[in-house]
């Protein structure tokens, strides 16, 4: 069985429209691979029943209306924090295990008005808070390169599914790296758009003004497809803005020789893995032959961004999740002797030990007496990070970075240690702290066959010119799947 139906979007149009293939067919294709890898992967929570009836009805009306989005009959596959109606959003946690929405997220909404097909929920970290899908109440999730090692998180099944083949693009989320770091451990492509180019209705909040919804895609021009058509404002989160999303694919058709792209030497010194290192050395040859220019700049407070985004996300956290009480959402412990108990039992019951740890975390940070000691600090620590984004596009178009400190860590190694597990996003928070958008790049694997990521950031509104900067890469490194995959029945990994 081959590793996709069909390469990209495009190709998925022309296929569609010319009849090569049928919605049906292509959908059953993703549902096949789905039960075959799917058990050994663990990168779907739940298949969408309605599926194979929703292709054929989009097949039907097809008969009638041939003109279609290039989306109609095209197969996504959904983090489990974001909402869609019919099928359960539980977060990974047991805190919702049994939760359905009534709504559909503002992202899923478009993506069924142009016709695409939900395949299914795909595990992650609960409540989004982890960089492995080990925190998932559901299970792991295996990376396809190497089931001994983590897929990265928090989005490790919506990486998996597109990596392995299981879904041909996906949607994540990202607080703090958790697109861009599973994309890079699992050698697809992430991106982060701005904070506030994708409206967040219907996505559990985590840290609202962190959290931004994006696309898992093996091509840059897919993801551009992706997030344009998903963005935009929908009058249900006032921070989305007005721009209009075409404009991304207006800077994605321009070139990008003389483009400057800045270095910055606090991310490619100490602490970042040679193999990666090594990597990104020959992406930058690839972009340097493509007449991109690259310099050092200086971003100084980076180094805080761990401790920074530890207090912000923890405490908005704290608040999000205060409203899993027993009552209104989710699970509701059996013993209630009374009200409280009722509060402090279900969610001793409902909430792993990472959540636990950020909302103590949280409130902790913002309890009377300490609040100007954590919070603020850690918000003027964050103005300090923003400024020396701004300063640094002064001087280059774009910041090139790793996406990683190291390739895809082994299941068990960092869970004992909870503040290693948070220095694996030590490159990918400043984007969010300073709510530029951001991607991760499928780079030149490691010796050993492992993915590397290329992270690029960029000003607001630039995510046009990240993906066309990550297809000169694509084009130079070319589409690399995990080959024990898709070797089975004679097909080659490439
Ligand atoms: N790994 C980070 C965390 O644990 C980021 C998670 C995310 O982006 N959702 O909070």
């Amino acid at each position: 069985m081959s590793a996709s139906f069909f390469s990209s979007l495009e190709e998925f149009r022309k296929g569609r429209d010319e009849g090569a293939f049928s919605i049906e067919e292509s959908v059953r294709h993703y549902l096949d691979r789905i039960e075959s890898h799917n058990p050994s992967l663990g990168a779907y929570l739940t298949v969408n029943p309605n599926a194979v009836n929703r292709a054929r009805q989009l097949d039907n009306r097809k008969a009638r209306n041939p003109a279609q989005s290039p989306f109609y009959g095209y197969p996504v596959a959904l983090k489990d924090n974001l909402h869609a109606i019919g099928l359960p959003t539980t977060c990974s946690s047991a805190m919702l295990a049994n939760f359905r929405p009534v709504e559909n997220a503002t992202v899923v909404d478009r993506l069924l008005k142009a016709g695409a097909i939900v395949l299914g929920k795909t595990n992650m970290d609960e409540f989004a808070m982890g960089s492995s899908t080990e925190n998932s109440a559901m299970g792991p999730t295996k990376n396809p390169w190497d089931p001994a090692r983590v897929p990265g998180g928090s989005s490790g099944g919506s990486a998996v599914a597109v990596a392995a083949g299981l879904a041909p693009m996906s949607l994540g989320s990202d607080t703090g790296g958790s697109i861009r770091q599973p994309a890079a451990f699992c050698g697809v492509l992430g991106l982060k758009p701005t904070y506030g180019r994708v409206s967040r209705y219907g996505l559990v909040a985590f840290s609202s003004s962190l959290d931004q919804i994006g696309p898992f895609s093996f091509s840059a021009a897919d993801a551009l497809a992706l997030t344009v058509l998903v963005s935009g404002p929908d009058g249900k989160d006032m921070t989305v803005s007005s721009r209009d999303p075409v404009e991304m694919e207006r800077d994605f058709a321009m070139g990008t020789r003389g483009l400057t792209v800045g270095m910055p030497e606090e991310f490619f010194g100490e602490g970042l893995d040679g193999a990666i290192a090594a990597s990104l050395e020959r992406a930058r040859a690839v972009w340097e032959s493509e007449g991109i220019v690259f310099k050092p700049v200086r971003l100084p407070s980076a180094k805080y961004g761990i401790n920074v985004y530890y207090l912000i996300a923890t405490s908005e956290a704290a608040s999000n999740l205060s409203r899993y009480d027993g009552v209104r959402y989710g699970l509701r412990s059996l013993s209630v002797p009374d009200l409280k108990a009722l509060y402090e039992n279900t969610r001793r019951e409902g909430f792993g030990p990472e959540v636990k740890r950020r909302i103590l975390l949280g409130t902790f940070a913002l309890s009377a007496g300490y609040q100007d000691q954590y919070y603020r600090r850690a918000q003027q620590v964050q103005a300090l990070i923003r400024e020396e984004f701004d300063r640094a596009f002064h001087e280059v178009d774009l910041i090139f970075a790793p996406t990683t400190p190291t390739p895809p860590f082994r299941f068990g190694e960092k869970v004992a240690d909870p503040l290693s597990m948070y220095l694996s996003d030590i490159y990918t928070i400043s984007a969010n702290l300073a709510g530029l958008p951001a991607l991760s790049a499928p780079s030149y694997p490691t010796p050993s066959g492992l993915p590397a990521g290329a992270q690029l950031i960029g000003p607001a509104w630039s995510e046009g010119k990240l993906l066309r900067m990550a297809q000169v890469l694509e084009r130079a490194v070319g589409t690399k799947r995990p080959p024990d995959l898709f070797s089975k029945k004679g097909e080659t990994a490439a």
